[in-house]
């Protein structure tokens, strides 16, 4: 069958095996943000509706996951934002009664969560990926160029509702525009409102491919380090930097997302460089690069036992 609808499975370091689904036509959306890898939005809009047929999505799933394929995620994410097609609870609706054995993501960039039709027909999803990169309106314009509707208090309320409403995790996307949402003043509204929301995760992103505007930068791996600092002395939840961008130290060139996937294994659970690329499907010589960046940082511990060294992270 040709889907239309379905993209992947992709192998993504944030939701691991991932299957996409991507509910709305490029490219509509109720925010137009200056960063936006999939370009500027040509719709700019807040109205809820079908767009397809749910029969033709969910044939297209039934299709797909008949041979029961491993997928560690199904996704809501493509084109636009997904939360804007009208029928995203019944399609929800249809995976987990029929396939109770998929766990469900929704990336959103939040803007409709303060509409309660919205906020109950993303409930039975697992995992949401909301996004805040501005807590002030002024910052909001600038860099989301929301449609005139949306506010970011409204985006900011939604948030809190979604916390108040939902048992599942929150992993909240921040995206960093150097110069204008990490000037100290908007850090700090952000870093409030984070608190408020109280998301389990907090995650700090940045540009990776051109941008809707040309004059959107990444920022850089130090000003990244310097903001999740920040963040973690004020912050309970944890925050890591999934940015693609990459670290240069001397002769490695890193890739920051991996470098906190590391970082995270081995708090948790002491592991061989020959563990870790295993279970991480990467290049050993990928993650010795990895563990070499990880130890100038001195909370590195190395245990050498029968089956090697043991690598531990310990913060
Ligand atoms: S919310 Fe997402 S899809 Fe919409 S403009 Fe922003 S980055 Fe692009």
């Amino acid at each position: 069958m040709k889907y239309k609808h379905l993209f992947g499975p992709v192998n993504s370091r944030r939701l691991g095996i991932s299957l996409g689904v991507d509910l709305v036509p490029y490219k509509y959306c109720p925010l137009n943000c200056v960063y936006c890898e999939i370009q500027s939005t040509t719709h700019l809009e807040t109205t809820r509706r079908e767009f397809f047929s749910p029969a033709e999505i969910m044939t297209e799933l039934d299709s797909f996951l008949k041979s029961k394929p491993h997928l560690d995620y199904i996704t809501f994410s493509g084109a636009g934002e997904p939360t804007l097609n009208s029928s995203i609870g019944e399609v929800i609706h249809h995976i987990k009664s029929r396939y109770p054995e998929y766990k469900l993501a929704l990336l959103t960039n939040g803007a409709l969560l303060s509409d309660p039709d919205v906020l109950e027909a993303v409930l039975p999803c697992d995992l949401i990926l909301p996004s805040l990169d501005a807590a002030s309106d002024d910052v909001y314009q600038k860099v989301n160029r929301p449609h005139p509707d949306l506010t970011a208090q409204g985006l900011i309320a939604g948030l809190k509702r979604l916390r108040t409403a939902y048992n599942g995790d929150i992993w909240l996307e921040v995206f960093i525009v150097p110069g204008i949402t990490d000037t100290p003043s908007e850090l700090e509204l952000l870093r409030d409102a984070i608190r408020e929301i109280n998301p389990n995760l907090v995650q700090l992103n940045s540009l990776d491919r051109p941008g809707a505007e040309d004059w959107v930068e990444a920022a850089s791996p130090e000003r990244l380090k310097e903001i999740r600092k920040y963040m973690r002395e004020t912050l309970p939840m944890p925050v890591e930097i999934i940015a693609k961008i990459k670290y240069q130290t001397g002769m490695n060139v890193l890739d920051a997302e991996l470098v906190e996937l590391i970082r995270g294994t081995i708090t948790r659970r002491p592991s061989t460089a020959e563990d870790l690329a295993a279970n991480l499907d990467i290049h050993i010589n990928e993650i010795s690069k990895v563990l070499r960046e990880l130890n100038t940082e001195g909370k590195l511990y190395a245990e050498r036992k029968e089956r090697g060294v043991f690598y531990r992270w310990i913060a």
